[in-house]
């Protein structure tokens, strides 16, 4: 793993701060996969930036991979999650197109929460002889998967009572449940991550009752 970095300049902070937004911008777009946003820098510019797509794929790496073309090369990575270590039938993992795009230096704002995956996308990247940078806004992007970690860590989306702002996998006004628990195990299971309950609604005052909101606005 790589050691901590003490001193960030105000160009990765500003870099990984876009990576970041796009990131923010596919919240309630992408699941059941977590957003992920990714800018490429060449020589101070943003030569490609992209973030997950609808339905999860493409991921943000291989939009800004693609936008790059052969910009891509030598240029600096920032991205706000560890790139993904297992190829898909639906794309190759993130991890080996940066090492195949001959990417420079990575960092990375948070490592993939899934036990089965953490650290594998450092060390592919690492074991090509790549640099990887860890924990540049970390707060930042930890909260942006707080609903992918709860659902991996619990089975439950992330559930917020508040108004509902697109940032949301699932809205639920009136509860289509009696028993909230097993709608929010089903509700995971189907791949939410973040689950809005408006305020005042049956579902909202069950998940209150229960103990099951992890935020409110
Ligand atoms: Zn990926």
């Amino acid at each position: 793993m790589p050691e901590p970095v003490i001193h960030w300049s105000l160009a990765d902070i500003g870099f990984m701060s876009r990576a970041l937004e796009l990131a923010r911008s596919g919240l309630g777009h992408t699941m059941p996969n977590p957003s992920v946003g990714c800018v490429l820098v060449q020589d101070g510019l943003i030569v490609g930036e992209g973030r997950t797509q609808a339905g999860g794929r493409p991921h943000g790496e291989a939009i800004a991979l693609a936008m790059a073309g052969l910009k891509a090369s030598g240029s600096l990575a920032y991205v706000t999650l560890e790139p993904c270590a297992h190829d898909s039938m639906r794309g190759p993992a993130c991890s080996t197109s940066l090492v195949e795009a001959g990417i420079g230096d990575v960092t990375i704002s948070v490592l993939d929460p899934d036990p089965r995956t953490r650290g594998l996308g450092v060390a592919r990247l690492e074991s090509a002889g790549i640099g990887v940078r860890l924990g540049l806004l970390a707060e930042q992007g930890q909260q942006q998967i707080a609903g992918f970690e709860k659902r991996l860590r619990t089975g439950f989306p992330w559930v917020h009572v508040g108004r509902d702002d697109g940032t949301f996998d699932a809205v639920m006004g009136n509860l289509q449940a009696t028993d909230l628990a097993a709608y929010l195990a089903d509700a995971g299971a189907n791949g939410v991550m973040r689950l809005c309950l408006l305020p005042g609604s049956a579902a909202a005052v069950q998940a209150v009752a229960l103990s099951l909101v992890d935020s409110y606005d």
